[in-house]
């Protein structure tokens, strides 16, 4: 299987939803020799970094880049701005929604959230709504792509619907869509990802915008952090560092990849992946598949589909490996077992994703015969 470029992504028949497969001058950076971290090399590297990102997404401010995964940019965002007890609203409706509002419970944050069925976004009035009825919450928490089940909830209205509701600040999980998505980071207090998501780096970097709003928020804000404190990590970042030993061949892999996404430009790798996510779709219908998600809220990044009667995950997932080298994603939570997930993001296409397709294809036809 070979992508639209040689040499692109790597390994070809990686469609899980992150990691995601790594394009090869990516996977080439990675093996550069380590430095001293505290020496003189590292300012440039950061600079370089800030810079492209800055470019890239058409922002002022830089983010923060945290030694994590995606659930750690979770935690991080909600212990840098909030104090226990704090009321919270999230969305539900999916793993990731889930375990939002689950890391707040942990934290002892009174965390509520508004019921939204599986497969369906989320309602920007009935949220209005919500949070009038909660007074003082200090915090909503927004997935923008479920992973779990494919569905883009509506952003923009979500915060749009939040800023009207009240001064509530707006925490963002956008881990699969921001840099496949168009996503309104200067309306965020705090939205983050991971590297090995939509920016097509190896895992496991959090990467999380913070707004003023939200650093004066930490001032404030009571729940203990030491390793996540986002003070310790944007002072740092502002003489050109980093608060603790950083993890260098992501830092080599971020600077090769944000150039690459920089010469390609924001619209195209947006329209890459749309033009993937309906690809996708198209071939898993022609496949006799039913989505999860209908076409008009459907997650650029990641696709679900139905299992059909009587066939197996466990049977599916190992026929695609063995026989084509090709991995998805599980069903998670409830539907686990019903449904798998494609993930397309990062170094993604519609060419990368066609042999794949072709494997679910012959596989499924193969697993029904023996079924018979
Ligand atoms: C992948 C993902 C996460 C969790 O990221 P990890 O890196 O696995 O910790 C959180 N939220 C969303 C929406 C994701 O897709």
């Amino acid at each position: 299987m070979s992508g639209e470029r040689p040499g692109l992504p790597i390994p070809p028949g990686l469609l899980v939803p992150g990691p995601a497969p790594l394009h090869a001058e990516v996977v080439r950076a990675m093996a550069r020799p380590l430095f001293n971290y505290r020496g003189p090399r590292m300012k440039g590297l950061m600079d370089r970094i800030r810079d492209r990102t800055c470019r890239f997404f058409g922002v002022s401010r830089p983010p923060l880049l945290l030694a994590g995964s995606g659930t750690g940019a979770i935690e991080a965002a909600l212990v840098n701005t909030l104090s226990p007890g704090d009321r919270v609203l999230g969305l539900s409706g999916g793993v990731f929604a889930d375990r939002f509002l689950a890391i707040a419970r942990a934290h002892g944050l009174d965390a509520g959230s508004l019921r939204t069925p599986w497969g369906q976004p989320a309602d920007p009035d009935r949220f209005e709504a919500a949070l009038r009825s909660r007074p003082d919450t200090r915090a909503v928490l927004l997935t923008h792509s479920e992973t779990s089940t494919g569905v883009l909830h509506p952003l923009p209205e979500l915060i749009a619907s939040a800023r009207r509701a009240g001064s509530a600040l707006v925490l963002v999980d956008a881990v699969s869509s921001l840099g496949a998505v168009p996503v309104p980071i200067e309306d965020c207090d705090v939205v983050f990802t991971a590297s090995h998501k939509a920016w097509g780096l190896p895992p496991a970097m959090a990467i999380a915008f913070v707004s003023d709003r939200a650093e004066e928020a930490g001032r404030v804000a009571r729940l203990p952090r030491f390793y996540w404190d986002f003070t310790r990590y944007r002072e740092a970042h502002e003489r050109g560092s980093v608060p603790f030993t950083p993890e260098l061949p992501i830092l080599f892999a971020m600077e090769v990849g944000l150039g690459l996404l920089l010469e390609e430009g924001r619209e195209r790798v947006f329209r890459r992946h749309a033009e993937t996510a309906a690809s996708v779709r198209a071939g898993l219908r022609a496949a006799g598949l039913t989505l999860v998600a209908a076409d008009r809220f459907a997650s650029p990044t990641v696709t679900a589909a139905w299992l059909p009667d009587g066939i197996a995950w466990p049977d599916l997932s190992r026929r695609l490996d063995t026989e084509h080298g090709v991995s998805l994603g599980g069903g998670l939570g409830r539907l686990a077992g019903k449904i798998f997930r494609v993930g397309h993001l990062g170094w993604t296409s519609p060419a990368q994703v066609a042999p794949a397709l072709n494997a679910i294809r012959e596989s499924l036809a193969a697993l029904a015969a023996r079924d018979d």
